[in-house]
C-alpha cells in the first residue's frame, strides 16, 4: 500500500514519508531518503505495537498496552460495542444489528451516515492514532505522513483530530515540516503498489 501512494498516490517529490495503513491493526510502510525502509528482517513499521498506553487490555501480540489497544478498528469496534452495552444509541442499533454483530467496517458506515456515536469515537481514535504519529514525528522528522487503510475513508473524521494530537503530542519545532494527507489510492493502493514493486524489482530500479 505504502509503496504504491509513494509512486503514483499523494506523494509528490516528498522524500521522507510514513504511510499508516488504519485497519484491524496498524502498519507503517516506511520512506526514507525516497527508498523504501524495511529493517534487518522486513519487520520495521510495527507501530501498532508500540506501548504507548498504560491499560490492562491484552494486544493480539500477547503484550498489553499496546498503541492498537486504543488506536485501531478493532479498539473501535470494541469501544462501539461497550458504548451500545452502556446504553448509547446508533443508527445501527436500529437497523436490528446486537452489539456483537457489529463489526469496523458498520461503523465507518455509520459514521458517514451521521451517526453520532461513530463520529465521536472516531475522533477517539483519531486522537490515539495522532499520539502514535506524534512519537514517528518527534524521532524521524518527516515531510509527509499519509493516513490510508480502512479507516482513511472517514476522511476528515479522522484526520482532525489526528492533526489536533499531533499540536498537543509533538513538538512544534519538528511538526511544523511534516503535513498529514489523506490517502489518494484508497483501497486500490495495496494492488497498483504490489503490481509496482514486482515491475520495479524485474526491471531492477530498487
Ligand atoms: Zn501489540
Amino acid at each position: 500500500m505504502a509503496y504504491g501512494e509513494f509512486c503514483t498516490g499523494i506523494v509528490d517529490r516528498e522524500q521522507n514519508v510514513f504511510f499508516l495503513n488504519l485497519d484491524y491493526g496498524i502498519g507503517v510502510g516506511i520512506l526514507i531518503e525516497g527508498q523504501l525502509y524495511y529493517g534487518k528482517s522486513g519487520y520495521a513499521g510495527e507501530l501498532g505495537h508500540v506501548p504507548i498506553f498504560d491499560n490492562e487490555i491484552i494486544c493480539h501480540c500477547g503484550k498489553k498496552g499496546c498503541l492498537e489497544t486504543e488506536a485501531s478498528g478493532w479498539a473501535l469496534t470494541r469501544m462501539f460495542r461497550e458504548k451500545l452495552n452502556e446504553g448509547s444509541t446508533s443508527v445501527l442499533t436500529r437497523k436490528g444489528l446486537s452489539p456483537d454483530q457489529i463489526q469496523m467496517q458498520d461503523i465507518i458506515a455509520a459514521a458517514l451516515n451521521d451517526d453520532v456515536l461513530a463520529i465521536e469515537l472516531i475522533a477517539k481514535l483519531g486522537e490515539n492514532v495522532g499520539r502514535g504519529i506524534a512519537f514517528l514525528i518527534n524521532v524521524f522528522n518527516p515531510e509527509l505522513v499519509i493516513l490510508g487503510g480502512s479507516l482513511a475513508q472517514t476522511q476528515e473524521y479522522i484526520q482532525l483530530p489526528v492533526k489536533t494530537a499531533l499540536n498537543k503530542y509533538s513538538l512544534s519545532l519538528v511538526n511544523k515540516d511534516t503535513e498529514v494527507k489523506m490517502s489518494s489510492l484508497g483501497e486500490h493502493a495495496g494492488i497498483i503498489g504490489a503490481c509496482l514493486l514486482v515491475r520495479d524489482r524485474v526491471l531492477s530500479l530498487i
